[in-house]
């Protein structure tokens, strides 16, 4: 007869009652969850920022985003980007793709889609939001934001959200322009 639990006879269990592993390495709740943003990133389909956004809150998961074309719509990877020029006020020009919604707001979209309440909710993302997005975040009530990185135009959005009393978590000081995130 077949004991369950029990372990295979080896005669090397090194003191270690079976099953015991305390070699293995748990990420914890923040890493986990962009962890999980990094996987929900492989969906977006414009190769200028792939980038990806979950929403979280008592641990777990209620919204994600992905950076994306308007839903039943062509996608950048199938007919190319939707490219409008800004400037800013030095006159420099800036390339923007304009077919997709941000991951962040794709998030709050999928929220308001099936009447989720994200009001203090946490919110994972690739990089510090843009002005727009951090604008959304605020107004939908999220009260933390972890990014893995910088994004290298958010002091802006670094100001409005400290002024809005948002916990800003950023993992790496490391910054990242759309075009790096393919
Ligand atoms: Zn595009
Ligand atoms: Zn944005």
């Amino acid at each position: 007869m077949i004991e369950r639990n029990q372990p295979p006879a080896t005669g090397d269990e090194g003191g270690l009652v079976y099953g015991q592993n305390p070699d293995h390495q748990r990420p914890d709740w923040d890493e986990y969850f962009l962890q999980v943003m990094d996987t929900v990133a492989t969906r977006a389909n414009c190769d200028r920022g792939r980038a990806a956004s979950v929403i979280v809150k008592d641990k777990r998961i209620i919204a994600t985003g992905y950076v994306g074309a308007p839903a039943g719509l062509p996608s950048c990877d199938e007919v190319g980007h939707l490219i409008k020029v800004a400037y800013d006020e030095r006159g420099g020009q800036h390339k923007h793709c304009v077919r997709t919604t941000h991951a962040e707001a794709n998030a709050i979209a999928q929220a308001a889609k099936h009447g989720t309440a994200i009001d203090g909710a946490t919110i994972y993302i690739r990089m510090t939001p843009c002005l727009d997005c951090t604008k959304l975040l605020i107004n939908a009530g999220i009260k933390r934001i972890v990014c893995r990185k910088r994004y290298h135009a958010d002091h802006d959005s670094i100001d409005m959200l400290t002024q809005a009393g948002i916990d800003l978590v950023v993992m790496s000081q490391e910054q990242l322009t759309y075009d790096q995130m393919a």
